[in-house]
């Protein structure tokens, strides 16, 4: 950890966050830190002694939360800035993470510079490690940023288990990563993360200003259809949820090509079949179906397309598709007012930045809905990600620590009386 006299320097963030990504890490240079396990455990007692060290307060709220709060003025709303330590079971070391060690690296740069005189706080300063945002382990993913914004209840969250039974109530008294620190006055959110995707590196820009976020339409879908012998069954008599399936996840497929200009991206995750037995005709096939684009008109007309293909699918398979619909929004915005300040940052550091959507959802996603928010990105070498190849040059990975803490020290230095939202109390 950091040593005398580079606290704080280029060098300091990246032989920190070297050392941060030595906890859960893979033979091929990943990690793999779900969240509420052991090493996730890990992760957050580095970045607690991080923290500590430098005179930030730890907290962790009723789901998980982990907080380091540095009050400069006293009742002052807090300006938030962080992302999640956790991550997918084989993962690249830089999603999520980045943006915490990057967020704590800002706000103690920031809280030097209040201390030395030169900067001037009005509000209060606060590093966030989201918990669970990759929902990998237990769904709904950005599930601590969901019961913080007052979008998840507490009770459901804690209640939701893994496939082995294990609750996230369970999962974080394990690794004692339930506290009880209540409601936050929040003035602002701040939120840098790696792209995972390939504009930037296309571009040649070193930052993306995040101004709204991709639609989406998200399904759970059944195909139900009838249990028989693979072998000694007609074929006229089968009734084959897996081939049901199967159409459906080939007309995904096609749908992003016919939209290709929409852009239209669309998978369908995590095949569940059932009985799943080596001489039986599948009985029944659940699925989640995936589709995004920055025009609702596309995915409305995605959606109207997957409709029409599963109910030729029933006539001519003999076979029930259900379509449930459970996640819809639509292409939301952050505030202007944020992407100006990420953009002035970036022109007084010389950094050429860029205007993107996100594909992804973020924590960010989540607080921009209760307060003006910043998210900010740098360049994916390849668009690599969810991946233990993803990778980020350090030149790269050290400008957008600059960037941030130029936006997280523009923001607690805000004139005026700051307006605060305040969390929910999760007791
Ligand atoms: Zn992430």
């Amino acid at each position: 950890m950091g040593q005398q006299g580079d606290d704080g320097s280029a060098e300091a963030f990246l032989r920190d966050f070297a050392q941060l990504s030595t906890i859960g890490a893979t033979p091929r240079g990943g990690v793999d830190r779900e969240a509420a396990t052991v090493r996730d455990g890990m992760a957050r007692a580095w970045l607690g002694g991080w923290l500590a060290s430098r005179g930030f307060a730890m907290r962790t709220d009723a789901v998980g939360n982990q907080f380091g709060l540095l009050d400069l003025v006293p009742g002052a709303p807090y300006v938030l800035a962080g992302s999640h330590l956790d991550s997918q079971p084989t993962a690249g070391r830089l999603d999520g993470a980045y943006g915490v060690v990057a967020a704590a690296f800002a706000a103690h740069r920031v809280a030097t510079g209040v201390a030395a005189g030169t900067t001037r706080a009005t509000r209060n300063l606060a590093v966030v490690n989201w918990f669970n945002e990759e929902g990998s382990r237990f769904g709904p993913s950005m599930m601590g940023s969901a019961v913080f914004t007052g979008r998840l209840g507490l009770d459901e969250a804690l209640a939701t288990t893994d496939p082995a039974g294990v609750s996230v109530r369970a999962a974080l008294d394990a690794i004692d990563g339930r506290g009880e620190q209540g409601p936050l006055p929040v003035a602002a959110y701040a939120e840098i993360h790696i792209e995972q995707g390939r504009e930037l590196e296309e571009t040649g820009d070193r930052i993306g200003v995040v101004t709204g976020t991709w639609a989406a339409r998200k399904f759970r879908f059944r195909v139900l259809g009838e249990q028989s012998h693979t072998g000694s069954t007609r074929m006229v008599d089968r009734r084959d949820a897996l081939l049901g399936a199967s159409l459906l996840v080939v007309e995904a497929r096609s749908l992003a090509d016919r939209f290709a200009d929409g852009p239209l991206h669309t998978a369908v995750s995590q095949l569940d079949v059932r009985p799943n037995s080596p001489v039986v005709v599948a009985s029944e096939v659940r699925a989640n179906l995936d589709l995004r684009s920055p025009d609702p008109a596309v995915l409305d007309a995605a959606v109207e397309r997957v409709r029409a293909v599963a109910a030729r699918v029933e006539a001519e398979h003999g076979v029930r598709v259900e379509l449930e619909l459970t996640h819809s929004w639509d292409r939301q915005d952050y505030q202007d007012d944020c992407v100006a300040v990420s953009e002035r940052v970036c022109a007084e550091l010389g950094l050429a930045a860029r205007r993107m959507l996100t594909v992804a959802g973020h924590d960010s996603t989540n607080m921009k809905d209760v307060v003006p928010t910043a998210m900010l990105f740098v360049p994916s070498r390849e668009g690599i990600s969810h991946n233990e190849r993803e990778d980020t040059a350090p030149e790269d990975l050290v400008a957008g620590v600059d960037v941030l803490t130029g936006v997280v020290r523009e923001l607690v230095s805000a004139p005026g009386t700051p307006a605060a939202w305040t969390s929910p109390s999760l007791g």
